[in-house]
C-alpha cells in the first residue's frame, strides 16, 4: 500500500553504490520532494545532484504500463503462461543450459534472489548473469583469491580514519560524490592526505596532495613497485605475515626483477620524484585505505590488479584495523545485493560456490529438484552463445545489454538471431527491448519494495511512494508468476518482498557453522512489521580484525602477479580509448534523462583528447570527430582537455540510439575479458580518430 501523500518515507537511493538514505514526501500526483536522511549511516543526510533530482523522474513519461506479446497489449494471464511455456519447452527439447537470464544491479535483492532460485534451483543451469559483471567481477575474483570468500574488507568508517586515502581508477568526486565528500570531511578534521592514480587528470585530482598519471594498463608494476620498496624501506608486517597470511614460495623472489623505483616509473612513465613520494607517504601511514573502482576492474587484467592492491595491504598488515584496507566501491545500487544471493554466474547462493557438499546444501534448502553443479555463462559469453545458436531463450531484467555491454553491434546481432527474447522493464522502448518477444512491464524508483546493499555492504530499505501505474509489477512477482506457470507453484510461493527476504536471511546462515565470516541469520525470522520499519543493517563492520581469512587455514594469500607487457601502439590505431562516466548521468540515462537540470551538466557525448594530439589531426575544439576502433566506430564532439595523456582519449557510456545517433561508446570497446573474472576490458581500447 502507497504511504499517504505529505508523510516523508525513509528510503534508498536508485543510483550508485554509496547506497544513499534519502527522505522522500509525496506533494502531489507523481510528485515527490527528496531530501537527504540525516539519520542513514551511509552519507549522514548528503546527497549528490543525482540523487537530488530523483524527484524530476518519477514521472510516467516513456514508461512501460501493461504486458506486450510481439508489440501488442497482451493480459498479464497470457504474457506470463507465453514466457513459462516457452522456456519450458526450450529446456525440453534442448536442455537447461539452452536458456538464460541476464539480470541488474538495479533489482532489489529480492527479485535477484528468486531469480538466481528460479534458474539455479529449478530450470538447473547457472546461465543467469548480471550487469554487475561489468562494474566489480574483478573484485569479487580478486577477494576470493586473496581472502577465500568474497568478503568486503572495509566500510566507510574506515575512511574517516584513515590518514592516507588512495584513489585508484577511481573519478570519485563524479561517479561516488557522498563518499568523495566524506574524503573531504576527513581531510579537513583529521588532515587525511589524498594520492589519485589515474592516467586522466579528473575532477576528483582538484583536491589531492598528489596525482600519478600513470600509463594506462600499468597498476600491477605500481603496486608491485610498492611493495618492494615497502619491503626494502622495512616496513612489512611480518608478525602478520608470519601468523595471518600464506604466502608462495617463490612470491618474494618473483618480486626481485624490474620493480625498483627507477623501473617502476619508467614503465609507468611517472616521475620518479612524484612516485617516490608516494611510496613514502604510504610506507610512513598504516592507516591507508586504498580506494579502488572502475579503472582497475574494467580490464582484461583486473584481477590481477586487485590481487596486486591487495598483496601490499596483506603484507604490511593495513587490514582487519581502523582506516586500513582496500576497499573496492561498486557501480550500482544493488550489485552487492546480487553478490549476496549467488546472482553472477560464477556464485551458487548466498556467497557459496559450487563446490558438491554446497550444491547438495542448496539443493536440500530449496527441496529443488535440479540445481546447477557448475559455473554458467557470464555476460559477454552468454551473449556469444547466443549468437552461435546455443541459447535459444533469454530473459532480460532491469538492464539495456544492447547499449552497455562491449561490442554492442554483436549484441543487437545475438538479441535479434535469438528465438525468443523476453524483456521485463520499467522503460517501454529501450535500444534491448526492441528486440523483445515479450515486454513485461516493472515497478520502478519510487514503486519499488524491497531492500538493497551498498558498497560497505550495509543493507536499507526501499520503500514505494507511490502506487505502482498502469499493470507494473515487481520483479519479484514477475518471476514467481513465470516460476509457478512452469509447475513450481510451492517453491515460489510468497507473497510479499519480506517473505523473500527472510528465505534469503536464513539460507544464507543455512549450515553455516562458520565456515563463511558473515550471514544474516539474524533476520530469519523479522517479521513484516519488522521487515516494514527496518533501519539500515550491516552484514558485519570489521571482518577481518582477528586476522582471520575464510581460507581453509584461516590465512589470506599473496597471489603472485606480474606486470603484463602491454598493447603495441598500432600505426592504424595510435590512440587507445578509455570509457566512464559523467558527474550528473546514470547508465544509459532512462532515468537521469528526464531530468532538465542533471542535463544541462554536459548536453552532449564529447570526446575529450589532448591538445596536441588534437593539433596533430587538426582537430579545434568542438569539431565534430570519427572515433574508430577494431570493433566500430561513432561520431562525437572534440573536446580539448589537458587532463587527457597524450595518445589517449575518453569517452562517456550514456547516449544510445534513442538519444542521439553519435556518442555511442558501447559500438566501440573490444569483447575482450579477464580470465579470472570474465570482466570486459572497457579502459584500454585500440583507437584512431578523424575530423569529419
Ligand atoms: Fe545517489 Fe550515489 Fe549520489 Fe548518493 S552518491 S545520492 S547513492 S547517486
Amino acid at each position: 500500500t502507497p504511504p499517504a501523500s505529505g508523510r516523508a518515507i525513509k528510503t534508498t537511493c536508485a543510483y550508485c553504490g554509496v547506497g544513499c538514505g534519502i527522505k522522500a514526501t509525496v506533494t502531489g500526483e507523481r510528485e515527490v520532494a527528496i531530501a537527504g536522511d540525516t539519520e542513514h549511516p551511509a552519507n549522514r543526510g548528503k546527497l549528490c545532484s543525482k540523487g537530488t533530482h530523483l524527484g524530476e523522474t518519477v514521472g510516467l513519461e516513456g514508461r512501460l504500463l501493461y504486458p506486450e506479446i510481439t508489440g501488442r497489449r497482451a493480459s498479464w494471464d497470457k504474457a506470463i503462461r507465453q514466457v513459462a511455456r516457452t522456456f519450458a519447452e526450450t529446456i525440453e527439447r534442448h536442455g537447461p543450459d539452452s536458456v538464460a537470464f541476464y539480470v541488474s544491479g538495479q533489482l532489489l535483492t529480492e527479485d535477484y534472489y528468486v531469480a538466481n532460485k528460479l534458474m539455479k534451483g529449478f530450470i538447473g543451469s547457472a546461465n543467469i548473469d548480471t550487469n554487475s559483471r561489468l562494474c566489480m567481477s574483478s573484485a569479487v575474483a580478486g577477494y576470493t583469491r586473496a581472502f577465500g570468500e568474497d568478503v568486503v574488507p572495509a566500510t566507510y568508517e574506515d575512511i574517516d580514519e584513515a590518514d592516507l586515502v588512495v584513489l585508484v581508477g577511481s573519478n570519485t568526486a563524479w561517479c561516488h560524490p557522498v563518499v568523495y565528500q566524506r574524503i573531504m570531511a576527513a581531510r579537513l578534521l583529521r588532515g587525511t592526505q589524498v594520492v589519485v592514480i589515474d592516467p586522466r587528470r579528473t575532477e576528483t585530482c582538484e583536491e589531492a596532495d598528489l596525482h600519478l598519471q600513470l600509463r594506462p594498463g600499468t597498476d600491477v608494476a605500481l603496486m608491485n613497485g610498492l611493495l618492494a620498496y615497502c619491503r626494502d624501506a622495512g616496513v612489512l608486517d611480518e608478525a602478520f605475515l608470519a601468523e595471518h597470511v600464506a604466502t608462495p614460495d617463490s612470491f618474494w623472489s618473483a618480486l626481485g626483477e624490474g620493480n625498483d623505483l627507477w623501473s617502476t616509473a619508467r614503465t609507468c612513465d611517472i616521475a620518479p620524484v612524484d612516485l617516490k613520494r608516494f611510496f613514502e607517504l604510504f610506507a610512513a601511514t598504516p592507516r591507508t585505505v586504498t580506494l579502488f573502482s572502475q579503472g582497475i576492474n574494467q580490464s582484461i587484467r583486473g584481477t590481477d590488479q586487485v590481487n596486486a592492491i591487495v598483496n601490499v595491504h596483506l603484507a604490511t598488515g593495513r587490514i582487519g584495523k581502523p582506516g586500513a584496507a582496500p576497499f573496492s566501491i561498486t557501480g550500482q545500487p544493488n550489485a552487492m545485493g546480487g553478490r549476496e544471493v549467488g546472482g553472477l554466474a560464477s556464485t551458487l547462493a548466498a556467497h557459496r560456490d559450487f563446490a558438491p557438499e554446497n550444491v547438495a546444501e542448496v539443493k536440500r534448502f530449496w527441496a529443488a529438484p535440479r540445481v546447477a553443479d557448475k559455473p554458467g555463462l557470464k555476460a559477454v559469453d552468454l551473449f556469444r552463445s547466443i549468437r552461435e545458436g546455443r541459447v535459444k531463450a533469454l530473459w532480460v531484467m532491469a538492464t539495456n545489454p544492447a547499449v552497455s555491454l562491449p561490442d554492442a553491434a554483436q549484441v543487437r546481432e545475438a538479441l535479434a538471431l535469438c528465438p525468443f527474447v523476453v524483456v521485463s522493464d520499467c522503460m517501454a522502448d529501450t535500444d534491448t527491448s526492441r528486440f523483445a518477444d515479450v515486454k513485461l512491464p516493472a515497478v520502478g524508483w519510487g514503486e519499488k519494495d524491497g531492500t538493497v546493499t551498498n558498497s560497505e555492504r550495509l543493507i536499507s530499505r526501499q520503500r514505494a511512494l507511490m502506487a505502482a501505474p498502469g499493470e507494473a509489477r515487481p520483479d519479484w512477482w514477475i518471476v514467481t508468476q513465470v516460476a509457478r506457470a512452469m509447475g513450481w507453484r510451492d517453491a515460489f510461493g510468497y507473497e510479499n518482498a519480506a517473505d523473500i527476504y527472510r528465505e534469503h536471511a536464513r539460507l544464507s546462515a543455512y549450515r553455516n557453522e562458520g565456515r563463511r565470516k558473515f550471514d544474516i541469520g539474524f533476520h530469519a525470522a523479522i517479521t513484516n512489521r519488522e521487515y516494514e520499519a527496518m533501519e539500515p543493517v550491516s552484514w558485519g563492520g570489521a571482518p577481518f580484525s582477528e586476522g582471520r581469512f575464510s581460507t581453509p587455514d584461516g590465512k589470506a594469500r599473496l597471489v603472485a602477479v606480474e606486470q603484463r607487457v602491454l598493447d603495441e601502439r598500432l600505426p592504424k590505431w595510435p590512440l587507445t580509448l578509455n570509457t566512464g562516466r559523467y558527474r550528473d548521468q546514470w547508465h544509459t540515462m532512462t532515468r537521469t534523462g528526464l531530468s532538465p537540470r542533471l542535463s544541462q551538466h554536459r548536453r552532449e557525448p564529447l570526446v575529450e583528447i589532448h591538445f596536441r594530439d588534437a593539433e596533430e589531426q587538426g582537430i579545434g575544439d568542438g569539431d565534430l570527430v570519427r572515433v574508430a576502433t577494431p570493433q566500430g566506430e561513432s561520431v562525437f564532439r572534440a573536446a580539448l582537455s589537458e587532463g587527457q595523456r597524450q595518445g589517449e582519449i575518453f569517452t562517456p557510456i550514456h547516449w544510445t540510439d534513442r538519444q542521439s545517433s553519435g556518442g555511442r561508446t558501447g559500438l566501440l570497446p573490444r569483447p575482450l575479458v579477464d580470465p579470472h573474472s570474465g570482466q570486459p576490458g572497457f579502459k584500454s581500447t585500440p583507437a584512431r580518430i578523424e575530423k569529419l
